[in-house]
């Protein structure tokens, strides 16, 4: 594999590297590095998000500007303000090694006065929303007249968000002899077109397919009834107790209404839009990215650019008008080498949707079942068991121990542990017990082979399991899905519905591996630890099973506070969980109970 030092980048670019902990570099930077360090060129460069297109061009970008000079010598447009903080952060890790390089960050919903000062004082490199840099052209307080590089970034985007005008007026206040980079996820005709205009025979680079998603995301879809879209979000929630996910929504409205009812139901939720002001934006975003909010409600608009790696899940409460947002939307999870899922809320008529975006995105999708009550109470009882088996024990509760054993006197061990884990739980099980099956029933694709028809339903042979492996011994979807296919040896298509939660996962085969699968599992150590599998107690997927055909569950916000799951619960951070992983034993779920 190629290394970073292998690409011509200058020793004190490669001391921030590995500072960073960049390995090796991703396949656009492998590209798009050697081109531009080596001659003046316009490039064109086709990535998805995710992908490192900042360290793309952010290191050629420092090593060629001449940083005894103060004039500013690049200029980044990027769409938002979010983005623009960004791209400038990480120009400041990559150039710490480097003498008096400044790197300014200019857009709107700030002081232009501090900006202009900034500026002022010497930036080498602006990075710039457009609307806010034609302010400042307008009123002279930057000088772009001498920059040799200018770099388009997420071009896509910012033609979608209607810069094209102000894209124009600014490259007119730009020398014509400079280069320009222009980096985007996808190729629209508009992007081509400021491709032809302003561009001077680029060279292009492609990584990936073009328009395609990224291949780390599995896509998902749920097919509920049009007015159950919010009672089956909850449920994709409680089923993914540590999830840390972007819910999108079409209209800021929708964005704002779901996220307070989350919030009142008693999830750690917040919204992004952009009806809000920039004071609120940031606060939402500071406490989504320390995981002090575990759903991001968010219309597309706010959302994008959104670098935060570790999001677990997308969710599209509302299918997008455009095709190509989903892409981009998707894209927000599966990043920096980690795997993600998206997953779709469609009512029945929006099925023909599910198909465009597959051949768009040339993968298909899934077809899962919103879990019924019990599937969620079970997911959640372990939940809740690993939970309280891996909570670090509180020295200071040893004063209170007298006065507690004496209130606990006499409750042996076993009924003990039903308590505690009822304390939780009957919370769980009151709110799901006569749930109704959410799911709308699902015509005309049960023709499609696969994953999905399989999968869906127990009664048509399919077996689920539980395994005590999850995300804190290093699994994800992808790479469960590979061992169990390894260890079983099992065609590709054998293991199906993998759900990795964060100490425990499940998955499904044909009831004709069961035997297979069982006893494999027999005793069967990974280092040294037992791996145990188990038959699931509630067949995932099971839908309109007896349980869940109860009255109609009235899904009301108001009153929901107490029910469902406790506010501000805690979450540990995936950091946290990696560290776990050697003292994990393996445990017999009914040592739990
Ligand atoms: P894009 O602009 O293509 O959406 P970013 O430039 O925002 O992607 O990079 C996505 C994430 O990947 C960032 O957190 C970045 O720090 C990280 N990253 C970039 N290049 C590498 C690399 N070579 N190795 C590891 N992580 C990387
Ligand atoms: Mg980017």
């Amino acid at each position: 594999m190629t290394k970073f030092e292998a690409l011509g980048l200058q020793k004190s670019l490669l001391d921030a590297v590995s500072d960073m902990g960049f390995e090796t570099p991703s396949e656009v930077q492998e590209k798009a590095i050697p081109i531009l360090l080596e001659g003046e060129t316009d490039l064109v460069a086709l990535a998805q998000t995710g992908t490192g297109k900042t360290a793309a061009f952010g290191f050629p970008l420092i090593q060629k500007i001449d940083s005894n000079s103060r004039t500013t010598q690049g200029l980044i447009l990027s769409p938002t303000r979010e983005l623009c903080l960004q791209i400038t952060n990480e120009l400041q890790l990559y150039s710490k090694y480097e003498k008096n390089i400044n790197v300014v960050a200019i857009y709107g919903g700030a002081s232009i006065t501090d900006q202009a000062r900034q500026i002022k004082r010497g930036a080498q490199i602006i990075v710039a929303t457009p609307g806010r840099m034609k302010d400042m052209i307008g009123r002279r307080l930057v000088d772009i007249s001498k920059i040799d590089y200018c770099i388009l970034d997420e071009a896509d985007e910012m033609l979608n968000m209607g810069f094209f005008e102000d894209i124009k007026d600014i490259l007119s206040n730009t020398p014509e002899e400079k280069s320009t980079w222009l980096f985007s996820a996808t190729m629209p005709k508009e992007v081509s077109v400021i491709a032809k205009k302003f561009m001077h025979s680029p060279q292009e680079i492609t990584v990936g397919a073009k328009n395609s998603g990224v291949d780390t995301v599995q896509h998902e879809y749920y097919v509920v009834g049009g007015r159950d879209r919010y009672p089956a979000l909850k449920r994709l929630a409680d089923t993914n107790p540590d999830i840390f996910s972007v819910i999108f929504c079409r209209t800021k409205r929708d964005t704002q209404k779901v996220a307070e009812k989350l919030i009142e139901d008693g999830y750690n939720a917040g919204a992004l839009h952009g009806d809000l002001s920039q004071n609120q934006r940031d606060m939402v975003m500071n406490a989504f990215r320390k995981k002090q909010i575990q759903m991001l409600v968010a219309t597309d608009v706010a959302a994008r650019g959104i670098d935060v790696d570790d999001i677990t899940h997308v969710i599209n409460y509302q299918l997008p008008d455009e095709i190509e947002t989903y892409t981009h939307r998707s894209g927000r999870t599966g990043r920096a080498g980690k795997s993600g899922i998206s997953m779709v809320i469609v009512t029945r008529s929006e099925l023909r949707k599910i198909k465009s975006i597959e051949n768009k995105i040339k993968q298909q999708f899934v077809a899962k079942k919103i879990p019924t009550g019990m599937e969620i109470c079970e997911i959640q009882l372990y939940h809740l068991a690993n939970k309280i088996k891996d909570t670090k024990i509180n020295e200071d509760v040893e004063n209170y121990l007298p006065a507690i054993n004496d209130v606990l006197q006499g409750i042996d061990r076993e009924e003990l542990i039903k308590k505690i884990v009822s304390v939780e739980f009957t919370r769980f099980f009151n709110y799901y017990n006569k749930a109704q099956d959410l799911n709308s029933v699902d015509i005309g694709r049960g023709e499609r082979g696969g994953e999905r028809s399989r999968g869906e339903n127990s009664s048509d042979g399919s077996v689920r399991y539980f395994i005590n492996v999850g995300e804190k011994d290093g699994y994800d979807w992808m790479s469960l899905k590979d061992f169990l296919k390894d260890t079983l040896d099992l065609g590709r298509d054998a293991i199906y519905k993998v759900d990795v939660k964060e100490s425990f996962s499940f998955f499904n085969t044909e009831a004709s591996d069961t035997e297979k699968v069982l006893s494999t599992f027999t005793e069967f150590k990974v280092d040294g630890r037992f791996v145990n599998v188990e038959v699931s107690k509630t067949p995932g997927g099971s839908g309109g099973g007896g349980a869940n055909r109860g009255r109609r569950f009235k899904d009301k916000g108001r009153g929901g506070k107490d029910r469902g799951r406790s506010k501000g619960r805690d979450r540990s951070t995936s950091k946290d969980n990696a560290s776990h992983s050697g003292k994990r034993r393996s445990k017999k779920r009914s040592d739990f109970f």
